[in-house]
């Protein structure tokens, strides 16, 4: 009979990892990703695939995995997503294939994700080999939607150059997901397979600063894809932000993550980390506790102004945080972040909230209960309560159109924008999202960007 639950991950011991930068989940052995392979009831009508943004054939690549052929399975994912071992690692499964795997009806889904890593870090396979088309394409932003989008144009015989703003590639993959949960080393492998297919990758290059969309249009471009995220951090709008000690979640993590702050003599080192709060309820919010606890903070809370039920963060990270000593408080909101004689913090007062009706995300309202202020006192805030598109392309390219929250308006089927010859997806047209969602994106819009050349027979 099989096994009701998941094969369980192999992970760092807490007392340990919460001193270190290095993978907590160390990934199945071969025997582990067999089992697991096992639990699988290879559904003829694949459910599971249904939930996959990118449309991987799970049963299939599943099936390859019990048999013993691990190139084989990675061949089949590779086929439909072009970041396997960062998408086994970071996709929130639980909510996506994994959500409707039949297996967890009685027990727990198939460990998808898990089993795709696995895949992904043991395998090979060969690189495909297209003929060129003769489109040449640009691609804006280096995160998951144009690491996508760069990958099927590629594979597609397109000549695809991609321009970074900063000195790495990645997006949030390099300076906003932690090492421990996301490897350097596992991005930038995948980034080496897209300059293995001939894509040219140009760093330290703002568009709208360096040259313009339109400058990338004008005879050096048949077409443009923009995925430049959604990386400008939103504020508290309270008094005290600006104390030495508040910091965005954003600049946080790049400071660790690209600057690397957490090391002896870093040219842009971080506060002494004391007593930390962090304000937020999602991953990032979560990434930031835990990267506190490993610069050593004294104590660790993560305040959140709705319930653990509503946190949006992956159960997982949420689980991991606990087991490393980061501390919840619920229901709980900022009202002033308090500073001494020399505008360093002191302290963050908050209110307790309770839920009212369900407001337009569908979730409940937090309203605050009257007379409940109480003081937290702190050395460092830090604040994880949203990001939205950087407005510099907007500015420098009139004739795109934007919502009102900044989003470049595409038509979600093919990632066209108002612009011809251009297109845009992932977090910079829905917001902050998702990996997954963010390629899903970049892969449709890739393959609008090809049929639109061929269709023009030029
Ligand atoms: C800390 C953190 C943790 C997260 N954890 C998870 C998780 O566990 N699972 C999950 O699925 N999602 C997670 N997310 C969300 C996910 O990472 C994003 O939804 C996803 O990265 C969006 O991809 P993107 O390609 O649209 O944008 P980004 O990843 O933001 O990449 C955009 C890129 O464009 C570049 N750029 C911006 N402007 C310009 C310009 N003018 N010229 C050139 N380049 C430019 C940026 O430098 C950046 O490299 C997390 C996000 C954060 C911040
Ligand atoms: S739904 Fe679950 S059990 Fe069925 S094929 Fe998909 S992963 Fe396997």
């Amino acid at each position: 009979m099989q096994a009701p639950v998941k094969t369980p991950m192999p992970e760092q011991d807490p007392a340990a990892r919460q001193g270190n930068f290095d993978e907590v989940a160390l990934g199945y052995t071969p025997e582990q990703a067999a089992a697991e392979a096992s639990r699988c009831l290879l559904c003829a009508a694949k459910p599971c695939a249904a939930g996959c943004p990118v449309g991987v054939d799970i049963p299939a690549f599943i099936k390859k995995l019990a048999l013993g052929d691990t190139d084989g399975a990675l061949g089949i994912i590779r086929e439909a997503n072009a970041l396997p071992a960062i998408c086994g690692r970071v996709c929130p499964q639980e909510t996506q294939c994994e959500a409707l795997c039949v297996r967890g009806k009685k027990g727990e889904s198939v460990a998808v994700g898990r089993l795709e890593r696995y895949c992904a870090d043991r395998g090979t396979v060969g690189l495909p080999k297209p003929s060129p088309i003769g489109l040449r394409a640009a691609v804006v932003g280096s995160g998951p939607a144009g690491l996508a989008c760069a990958w099927e144009l590629a594979c597609g015989g397109a000549d695809v150059t991609l321009y970074e703003a900063f000195h790495v590639c990645g997006g949030v993959l390099a300076y906003g997901i932690p090492p421990f949960r996301l490897p350097r080393a596992v991005t930038e492998r995948e980034v080496a397979l897209l300059r293995a297919m001939g894509v040219k990758i140009v760093t330290d290059f703002v568009v709208g600063r360096t040259k313009t969309v339109d400058g990338l249009l004008d005879g050096l471009h048949h077409a443009v894809f923009i995925g430049a995220g959604a990386g400008l951090p939103s504020f508290l709008g309270v008094p005290g932000e600006g104390f030495a000690g508040v910091y965005s979640a954003n600049e946080l993590l790049t400071r660790v993550n690209l600057m690397r702050a957490a090391e002896p003599g870093a040219d842009t080192p971080v506060l002494d980390f004391g007593k930390a709060v962090v304000i937020g309820g999602g991953n990032v919010a979560i990434d930031a506790a835990r990267v506190a606890k490993r610069l050593g903070a004294e104590s660790v809370t993560v305040a959140y102004r709705r319930g653990r039920a509503e946190m949006p963060a992956r159960l997982e990270e949420i689980h991991h945080a606990e087991e490393e000593g980061v501390e919840f408080r619920f229901l709980t909101a900022p009202v002033e972040i308090t500073g001494d004689g020399e505008h360093r913090v002191t302290g963050i007062v908050c209110e307790e909230m309770r839920l009212g009706e369900p407001d337009a995300s569908g979730r409940r309202r937090p309203e605050p209960v009257p007379h409940s202020r109480f003081t937290m006192e702190c050395d460092i805030v830090v604040s994880a309560i949203g990001t939205s598109p950087n407005p510099l392309i907007g500015q420098a390219t009139p004739d795109l159109q934007h919502d009102k929250y900044g989003c470049i308006v595409t038509d979600p089927a093919t990632g066209r924008t108002s612009k011809k010859g251009v297109w845009a997806g992932g977090d910079i047209s829905t917001g902050a999202a998702t990996v997954i969602l963010a390629m899903g994106a970049g892969k449709r819009a890739a393959l609008s960007m090809l049929e639109d050349y061929r269709s023009r027979g030029s």
